[in-house]
């Protein structure tokens, strides 16, 4: 039975496969899903993978991610690899990207950054410095941010 011939358990939604190890809690939160939501996921963390070595997975039934979410999911998971499932079927199969400019999606955590200090916020912006680890700047007042930081300063809505 080849990879494609696999039972996937949800009938319609989405799949995120290649998810470093350890990252499914964060790519939930980062979806904005958390205790209480009317959602229904199935989580499989540190599986075995010749690709990665170890990564997680996350699938989510009646879902289908934004390009914000997976540029989101970009950050902490750059090898993520997205499938939208209808009918049981893999409709669509993509790769995350990490975005040159990160735009709005993760909150400077230089406190006196323009980016919170004017009346009229603006959207904070980060460029990539180095990509693995993933290193980012801000855009306005050059805090850096390291991969493993990442996550607690993701904006979720
Ligand atoms: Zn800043």
């Amino acid at each position: 039975m080849g990879e494609k011939d696999r039972i996937i358990p949800i009938e319609d939604g989405t799949t995120l496969d290649h998810i470093a190890p350890w990252q499914a809690s964060n790519v939930l939160k980062i979806l904005g899903i958390k205790k209480g939501a009317d959602i229904t996921a199935i989580t499989a963390i540190n599986v075995p993978s010749p690709k990665l070595g170890r990564k997680d997975i996350v699938m989510i039934e009646e879902k289908e991610l934004k390009k914000k979410e997976t540029d989101k999911i970009a950050l902490i998971a750059p090898n993520a690899t997205i499938n939208l499932i209808r009918n049981s079927k893999v409709v669509k199969k993509y790769e995350v990207e990490l975005p040159e400019e990160i735009e709005g999606l993760i909150e400077c955590p230089n406190l006196t950054c323009i980016s919170h200090v004017l009346e009229e916020p603006i959207v904070s912006k980060f460029v990539v410095v180095r990509k693995n680890p993933l290193r980012i700047r801000c855009f306005y007042c050059d805090k850096v941010i390291e991969e493993t930081d990442i996550p607690a300063a993701i904006i979720i809505k």
